[in-house]
This record gives structure tokens, C-alpha cells and sequence, in this order.
């Protein structure tokens, strides 16, 4: 069980966004990887902290996240597996400038060589309400960095690999190290061997890739899902790709109007229905619903029909199709027809007797929502 993003960074859920900061600042401070060499468990607590801030610092994440959980981002290649150089890269923010250096950038997780890591890639992705109930995978053509066929690296000689050159000062306070970065390999730690000809100054080229994404039953507009290491490549021999992220983008649906996990229908129903009952059938997304009015149904009655929605995207049931009939009121009568209601006009059972049953229109949209 994943821990809370709130508990992680110890606020309350009401918290805004400059306590949010502040106590990501704390926890990254406390278990920052230069205080806690070494020590496993303070880098995972980092890390956690980072992710926590990542989801609760961004406002449609965190609404994503207060409504499904960790769910809302689990969908493409599992939530968020930000890597150190991510999380230092953002420091710049949370801290100011004079943070950027920090010296465990270079030297996490592999040895003393620092580790590029390719740009993110942003897709946009319609999907329709089809896609949202069933879940689908979809096919998407993308333009990405990739490492030449036959380039090589080595190790940068100046810096030996560090990306920094780090200088000695005597100071009046004693002898200081500065550091900065390198400026043979631009800071990269590594240079090109040999580079193909239709590479770029780093050696990569582009490269389109068809790349399958699984949308999650019960997305939603403007929820992202990453598909990890399909971002650009990066230079270097152990360098790491970014990642691509996918924005959902939600189609209308011609018939069927969304609203949470719950769908509505507008049925129109023509007079002689209302009068007589009428068996119907209509099309949604996962086939046919067919349902019987009864002798006399109202207009505006609401039929709600159990399970027939959208998925939610934690996994944990489904939402509804919701039915709101709707009678037709004919403009175009013949004399004949007109006839007959005038006849109608005043008979007894044409006059309304409203039923303690036949609940108004609001009270029956507070019922749904109660
Ligand atoms: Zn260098």
C-alpha cells in the first residue's frame, strides 16, 4: 500500500500551495542525499517527497489525486518514478538558484559519472467515449531522439567524466571549492567518439517510433499518463531517455453526455407512448439497452440504470446510465387530430392530478446526487 502524498509531506489536506512548499522544502532538506550518505531508506524518503510535491504542487494533479488516489496516475507505465537528475533539476524552483549545485547530483546511483537524461516528450491523445469504458490501446507515432546507429562516447578527459571542474580558492574564510561545470563536454561528462554523419552535435537523430499506450477505463480529460523511457534519448553511454507523456483529451460523444462515471441520455418519447408505455431500445457505447416505460410516465422522469457507466478509474465499480425522459409535444396536427384534443380538452382524465410520487424536477436531481 502506497503511502499518502499529505502524510508524506506531513500537511493537511486543506493545505495551499505555499505549505505545500514549505514542507517539501523540510522533508527534502532533512533526507537530502548530501546529509544522509549513503543511507537507503533517507533517498527513498527523498524521493517519496519529491513524487509527493511533484502531484501536490500541480492543481490538476492534486485534484486528480483527491479524487482517485494513487489510481489517477497508475495508468501507462505506473505512476511516477522521477529519477534524482529530476529532482535536482527542480530544486532551481523550491530553493532559488543557489541550490542547483548540489553535489550529489553526479554522484547518485552509478559510480562517479553523471547520468544525462533525455527531455520529456508531450503527446496529446483523443480518446473517445468508448475508449473511456473499455479501456483501449492505441497506436501513436512519435518523433523522438535517438542514439545514431554506430556513434560512440567516451568519457570526458578534462573532467573525467564528473562534468564539473572543480577549483581550490583561498579565502579569507580558508580555502573554499567552487565548482562549475566543465566546459569541454558542456557539463555532459562525455564526448563524442565517433559520430555518424547524419547525427547531430550529440550524436542523436530522429527517429519516428509507433508507440502503443493503454488508456485506463474511466480516463478522464487532462489526465496524463507516462509511458517511461519513450521521451528523447540523451547523449552518453549511460545516459537515460526521458519520458513521453500523454495528455488525454475526451471526445464528445454524440448521444451520451458524460458526468463523472455517471452517463445521461436525453430519451424523447413521443405522446402516444407516454400514454401507452412503450418498450425501448437505445445504442451506448457497449451495446444495445433495451428498458419498459410504463402506462402514463411523466415527462422528466428519470430512469437510472445500475452499472451501465463508466469504469472508475480506481478500479471500484461503476457509475450509471442515467435516463431522462423527455415527451414530444406534436406541433403539426392535422384538423382531425386537433379535433380529437379539443374533445380532450376538458375530459377528466386529461386534467393533471399531481401524485405525491411525481416528484418535481429538483427534487429528483437532488435524489440522484443524495
Ligand atoms: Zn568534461
Amino acid at each position: 500500500m502506497k503511502k499518502d502524498y499529505y502524510e508524506i509531506l506531513e500537511v493537511e489536506k486543506t493545505a495551499n500551495a505555499a505549505e505545500i512548499k514549505k514542507a517539501y522544502r523540510k522533508q527534502a532538506l532533512k533526507y537530502h542525499p548530501d546529509k544522509n550518505p549513503g543511507d537507503k531508506d533517507a533517498e527513498e524518503k527523498f524521493k517519496l517527497a519529491a513524487e509527493a510535491y511533484e502531484v501536490l504542487s500541480d492543481d490538476t494533479k492534486r485534484a486528480q489525486y483527491d479524487r482517485f488516489g494513487h489510481a489517477a496516475f497508475e495508468g501507462a507505465g505506473g505512476g511516477y518514478h522521477s529519477s534524482m537528475e529530476d529532482i535536482f533539476s527542480h530544486f532551481g524552483d523550491i530553493f532559488g538558484g543557489h541550490f542547483s549545485g548540489f553535489s550529489g547530483f553526479g554522484g547518485f546511483g552509478g559510480g562517479s559519472q553523471t547520468r544525462l537524461r533525455g527531455e520529456n516528450l508531450r503527446v496529446r491523445l483523443k480518446v473517445t467515449l468508448e475508449d473511456i469504458v473499455k479501456g483501449a490501446e492505441k497506436k501513436i507515432k512519435v518523433k523522438r531522439k535517438v542514439k545514431a546507429e554506430g556513434v560512440t562516447y567516451k568519457t570526458c578527459p578534462s573532467c573525467n567524466g564528473s562534468g564539473q571542474v572543480v577549483r581550490q580558492m583561498q579565502t579569507m574564510l580558508g580555502m573554499m571549492q567552487t565548482s562549475a561545470p566543465c566546459s569541454s563536454c558542456q557539463g555532459s561528462g562525455q564526448i563524442i567518439e565517433n559520430r555518424p554523419p547524419e547525427s547531430d552535435s550529440q550524436g542523436l537523430k530522429i527517429f519516428e517510433e509507433t508507440i502503443s499506450v493503454k488508456i485506463p477505463a474511466g480516463v478522464m480529460d487532462g489526465v496524463q499518463l507516462k509511458v517511461s523511457g519513450k521521451g528523447n534519448e540523451a547523449m552518453g553511454k549511460n545516459s537515460i531517455a526521458g519520458d513521453l507523456l500523454v495528455l488525454i483529451e475526451e471526445q464528445e460523444h454524440e448521444t451520451l453526455k458524460r458526468e463523472g462515471e455517471n452517463l445521461h441520455y436525453d430519451l424523447y418519447i413521443s405522446f402516444p407512448e407516454a400514454v401507452l408505455g412503450a418498450s425501448k431500445e437505445i445504442e451506448t457505447v457497449t451495446g444495445k439497452v433495451r428498458f419498459k416505460l410504463d402506462e402514463g410516465v411523466q415527462s422528466g422522469k428519470i430512469l437510472r440504470l445500475k452499472g451501465k457507466g463508466v469504469p472508475s478509474l480506481n478500479g471500484y465499480g461503476t457509475g450509471d446510465l442515467i435516463i431522462h425522459v423527455n415527451v414530444w409535444t406534436p406541433k403539426n396536427l392535422t384538423e382531425k387530430q386537433k379535433e380529437f384534443f379539443r374533445e380532450m380538452r376538458d375530459n377528466e382524465n386529461f386534467t393533471p392530478k399531481v401524485e405525491k410520487t411525481d416528484k418535481s424536477f429538483f427534487e429528483k436531481v437532488k435524489d440522484m446526487f443524495s
